[in-house]
């Protein structure tokens, strides 16, 4: 049975090798820097595919992967329909967190009942995160350097993953609220569950083994 599993470069590929790894798979050519999307494996019927962090669970989603790696925050945006996550993987952790330009005064903002204008990248998260705390928003969608937005008066706010704070502290940001915590998942086609049963639990098994505590 023939097993497609898509990862990602970036910031979640280094953490994510030893998975494969325990598994006994290992990529025909180094992925970090060859160009093809497709990577073969030391097993014939076994490969890569190398796709965006957030297109991730879209692959699996339609079965064009049986298996991926993907970011907690990717998989909230995604929706998860038609996904089955089974492991939390430990790797790539991070929060979800909101951030303000330093001086800017978010407790008295949110209790004065102001609408803030909220730039991120994960509209989901912060619009679910601020209809429960009862907070008006205008959310402004963005594709990267959610950091600029406050410093340029695109927003009072962002909503963003923060790991050592560096990027915001580099920017005069700081972070006011922790919305979640953030790791990567294993996500599985429901189907291919069922359908590839045998070929795909021994890799959910050996993922299993091999999760840094
Ligand atoms: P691009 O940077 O090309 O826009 P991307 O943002 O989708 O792509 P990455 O920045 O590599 O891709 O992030 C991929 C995943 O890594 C995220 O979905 C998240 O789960 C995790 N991640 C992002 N930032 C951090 C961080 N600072 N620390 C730990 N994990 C992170
Ligand atoms: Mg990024």
């Amino acid at each position: 049975m023939k097993l497609t599993i898509a990862l990602s470069k970036g910031r979640i590929f280094e953490e994510t090798l030893p998975l494969p790894a325990a598994a006994g798979i290992t990529p025909a050519e180094d992925p970090e820097s060859s160009r093809k999307l497709i990577i073969g494996t030391n097993h014939e019927n076994v490969r890569l595919v190398i796709v965006r962090a957030s297109d991730v669970p879209t692959y699996v989603q339609y079965g064009a992967a049986d298996l991926g790696i993907a970011g907690r925050d990717v998989l909230i945006e995604h929706g998860g329909t038609g996904l089955y996550q089974p492991l939390d993987l430990n790797i790539a952790k991070c929060r979800m967190m909101v951030a303000t330009e330093n001086g800017f005064d978010y407790d008295a903002a949110v209790k004065r009942g102001a609408r803030l204008k909220i730039a991120t990248k994960y509209p989901k998260i912060a619009r679910e995160h601020f209809a429960a705390k009862g907070v008006h928003v205008d959310i402004i969608k963005l594709y990267g350097s959610m950091e600029l937005a406050p410093l340029v008066g695109l927003a009072d706010a962002i909503v963003d993953l923060v790991s050592t704070g560096g990027t915001l502290r580099a920017n005069n940001l700081v972070a006011v609220e922790h919305i979640i915590d953030i790791s990567s998942r294993l996500v599985v086609n429901q189907a291919a569950l069922k359908l590839k049963y045998d070929s795909i639990q021994p890799v959910l098994e050996a993922f299993a083994s091999a999760i840094p505590a």
